[in-house]
This record gives C-alpha cells, sequence and structure tokens, in this order.
C-alpha cells in the first residue's frame, strides 16, 4: 500500500485532499492522471450498462436529497455504525472492526458501550438556518434513482425487466476513514438498480453476479482475487432479502469493492406508501388505479405491480485502488535492473500513447511529432501525449510507471522514411511503423 500511495503521488493520480493545510480526513483528490483512470473506470461501466443494454437508462440526479426520502428510505433510523469510544485515549472507533475490543490507539479494554452513529452528512439549505430547513448529502446514489423511477419509466415506455444506472458522488461520516481510497467520507458510487418481476428476482440476482464478476476481470482483476461473499441474515441492510459483496484482495486485507443485493420492493413500495396522496396510494396497492408513482403495468395482466430490485453497487474509488493494485509491478531486467510497470488494461491507461522526439531542441522532429499527436488525438481514444524532453529513457521510464500502453519515438530516419519506432509497454519490444499507419496501429492496441 505505502509504494502505491508513493506512487500515486509522485506521477499524479491521488493527492491528500487540502494537504497544504494539514489535509481533511477522509478525503482524497485525483490529479492529472488519477482523473483520467476514474473517467476511463466509470466510462467502461457506462457502456458495459447503458450502452450494450437496450433496457438500462441512465440518470443524473441530484446529490441534495429532500430528508423524507432518506426518512422512508429508512436510512433515518438505520444507516448507523455502532461506536465506541476508548475512555482511555479518547480515540473513537467502529465497534465491528476492533479485534479483541481493544482500542487500535492504546489498547485499552475500557471501552463505552457501542452506540449507533448515523453517517449521514446533513447540510443547511438556503438563507435562513433552522431545524428543518435542511438536506441531506446523499449516503448513496440508489434512492434518487426510486424517486425517479416513474420519470423514466414515463419518458421513455420501459416494461419490465429494465434497469436504471447511475454514477456519482456519495457522502458518508465514517467514523474511521482509513486504507487510502478504501474507506472516505466523499467517494463515488455507480449503481445499477435493476427492476424485475416479483419472482424473478432470485435468478435475476445470480445472474448479475456472474456479469459483474466478468466486467471486473475485464478491468483486470484477477478471479482468483474476488471472492464472493454471501452476506449473513444478521448483517443484511434492512431492506435486502439476499446480498452477495464480491471481496477484493487489498493491499490491507480481503475487502469489499461492490455489493449485490435483492432489495425487493423495498424502496419503491415504502416511496409509494409515504407519498402525500394516501388515498390514491392506498388505491393503487389494491391495483385500483394506473396512477401509481412507483409502480408499472405487467403488459401480460394489465396489472399494476411494485417490481423486485437487484442492485450492483460498486465503488469507484475502491476500483481504482484494486485496478492499480492489480497492475503495480516491479519486473526484474537483464543487468540486475529493475523497472516498474503499471499493466493497466489499456482502455484504462490514463494516457493512451505518448509521441517522445529524439532531440527536444530539432524544431523539424518536434513538429513531425506535433503532428503525429494532433491527428492521434483525433481519434478521440482518450488522452495522446506529446511528451518532448529530449531524454528517451526516462520517457519510457516514465510511461512504464504511468501505464502508458506505447510510445512512439520519431527520429531523424523519420523525416527521411514516414515511419517512427513503437515500443510496447508490457513487451519492451520496438518496431518501425509507417506514420500513415500510426491510428490502427494504434487502435488495434488499446482496444
Ligand atoms: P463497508 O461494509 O465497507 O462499509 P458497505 O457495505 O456499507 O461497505 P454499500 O452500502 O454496499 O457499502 O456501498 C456500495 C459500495 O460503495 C461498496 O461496495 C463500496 O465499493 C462503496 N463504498 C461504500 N462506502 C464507502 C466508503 N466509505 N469509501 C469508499 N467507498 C465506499
Amino acid at each position: 500500500m505505502d509504494e502505491l500511495v508513493a506512487l500515486c503521488k509522485r506521477r499524479g493520480f491521488i493527492f491528500q485532499s487540502n494537504e497544504i493545510y494539514g489535509g481533511l480526513q477522509g478525503s482524497y483528490d485525483y490529479g492529472p492522471l488519477g482523473v483520467e483512470l476514474k473517467n476511463n473506470i466509470k466510462s467502461a461501466w457506462w457502456s458495459s450498462m447503458v450502452y450494450e443494454n437496450d433496457n438500462i437508462e441512465g440518470l443524473d440526479a441530484s446529490i441534495l436529497t429532500n430528508p423524507l426520502v432518506l426518512k422512508h428510505s429508512g436510512h433515518e433510523s438505520t444507516f448507523s455504525d455502532p461506536m465506541v469510544d476508548c475512555k482511555k485515549c479518547q480515540a473513537r472507533w467502529r465497534a465491528d472492526q476492533l479485534p479483541d475490543n481493544k482500542c487500535l490507539s492504546c489498547g485499552s479494554t475500557d471501552l463505552t458501550e457501542p452506540r449507533p452513529f448515523n453517517l449521514m452528512f446533513k447540510t443547511n439549505v438556503g438563507p435562513v438556518e433552522s431545524e428543518d430547513s435542511f438536506a441531506y448529502l446523499r449516503p448513496e446514489t440508489a434512492q434518487q434513482i426510486f424517486t425517479n423511477f416513474k420519470n423514466v419509466v414515463d419518458s421513455s415506455a420501459k416494461s419490465l425487466p429494465f434497469g436504471i444506472a447511475q454514477i456519482g458522488k456519495a457522502f458518508r461520516n465514517e467514523i474511521t476513514p482509513r486504507n487510502f481510497i478504501f474507506r472516505v467520507r466523499e467517494f463515488e458510487q455507480m449503481e445499477l438498480e435493476y427492476f424485475v418481476m416479483p419472482g424473478e428476482d432470485e435468478e435475476c440476482h445470480d445472474s448479475w453476479v456472474e456479469k459483474r464478476l466478468d466486467w471486473w476481470e475485464k478491468q483486470g482483476l484477477s478471479r482468483s482475487k474476488v471472492k464472493l461473499y454471501e452476506v449473513p441474515d444478521d448483517e443484511l441492510a434492512h431492506y435486502s432479502k439476499r446480498t452477495v459483496d464480491l471481496m477484493y484482495e487489498f493491499p490491507h486485507g480481503l475487502e469489499e469493492l461492490e455489493g449485490i443485493a435483492n432489495r425487493t420492493d423495498f424502496d419503491l413500495g415504502s416511496h409509494t406508501k409515504n407519498q402525500k396522496d394516501l388515498d390514491l396510494v392506498a388505491k393503487v396497492m389494491e391495483n385500483k388505479s394506473s396512477n401509481s408513482k412507483l409502480a408499472i403495468q405487467d403488459l401480460k395482466t394489465n396489472k399494476w405491480v411494485v417490481p423486485f430490485v437487484i442492485e450492483p453497487s460498486a465503488g469507484v474509488d475502491r476500483g481504482v485502488l484494486a485496478i492499480l493494485n492489480e497492475a503495480y509491478n516491479i519486473e526484474a531486467l537483464d543487468g540486475g535492473k529493475e523497472r516498474t510497470v503499471l499493466s493497466l488494461k489499456p482502455h484504462l491507461s490514463p494516457i493512451k500513447a505518448a509521441v517522445i522526439p529524439l532531440k527536444k531542441n530539432n524544431q523539424e522532429i518536434v513538429n513531425l511529432s506535433s503532428k503525429i499527436k494532433n491527428k492521434l488525438q483525433k481519434l478521440n481514444v482518450g488522452r495522446i501525449l506529446l511528451e518532448n524532453t529530449g531524454n528517451i529513457g526516462k520517457g519510457y521510464r516514465r510511461h512504464d510507471e504511468i501505464g502508458t500502453p506505447v510510445c512512439i519515438t520519431v527520429d531523424f530516419e523519420s523525416l527521411e522514411d514516414a515511419s517512427v519506432t513503437v515500443r510496447d509497454r508490457d513487451t519492451m519490444k520496438q518496431e518501425r511503423v509507417a506514420i500513415s499507419d500510426l491510428e490502427n496501429f494504434l487502435i488495434r492496441k488499446i482496444s
């Protein structure tokens, strides 16, 4: 973990938030390369969900949430962790994370009784600060999917099964944020709510577990490092009938990367029951009205149903950590040397290709390099960088370390024969490629 944290800082993936003022615990900032990696992960998820499935629609809803939503979702009363204080050194811990009931700071066993600590952040809305003028920062993106259920159904003419996907920030006032970006207070989630007929939920749940395992494998995680954890009944969230967690062997241990829950009709049912027009809702629940906000008509029977929901919910930040961990390698080279290489899947690499002029002061070479950069950039496959440092060896080392799949060197010969030297990150093999073939070459390399 220490090596990864150091690499992230040195190369500009991830920084401690507000570092110049001593930091803000549980918050991290993504630097120039981190933002690219994170965007690539999110766009791989979005493609696999929304673009590859005509029955899944996207959403980008607000973070500020009406307290009624989180009251009726059950979060106000149950979204808490058990907290204990150490009576000796006053440190505060999550009770379920203390092995042997000992304070992790001073080792004392003199702890307070566990008490629930609600994890939701509140913020004031409007100019007047009063008890009831507040909103929550959403603790999961899911609730805004449920509250938009009817809007999406009506505007996109959906029938069951169908899904709504969303990527966005979520906030939890974690008692003890730790392990770099693994447990933070501000993070991003990639969540799908997949709505199915009651009765079809269990089979659908199993199939999403498989699909999600496949997806993580395509992002570079070894299947052997991802374990399935059947969450026991007494640990299930209040809304869940069954949850399977995908656990990954992070540098600090085996922990949750994604949770895949069968949320039943809990949320849609609860929001339906608790809307203002209770009379109307009562009728809907008895199948007497078509005006429910959060039900859908079964086209076979014409009856109104509140669907069940399967929810694959993945953390972007935990994904970044797992993918970096998996890609990070120190390789032995001939002559007792070694190199650090980030063997990222090319579609996730922050920089797709670096164009390196052999001589930084040779205008002809630099101009040709710049033309090549612009031409490749137009492919719109991600960032292509003109790396004009004049030191090829250093350039290769840097790009190995940040996971750039190919380096393209423009030399004197290039001016004569319109070809360049292309070096592969993984094999370190070099080959000559005609400039006119570079676009196809790059597309083949990174797809
Ligand atoms: P944990 O048990 O580790 O606290 P959780 O079960 O509360 O996690 P979920 O509510 O299932 O997590 O949230 C879905 C996903 O969101 C998690 O699998 C994780 O990837 C991510 N996530 C949740 N809490 C955090 C956090 N504090 N920091 C970073 N990612 C988080």
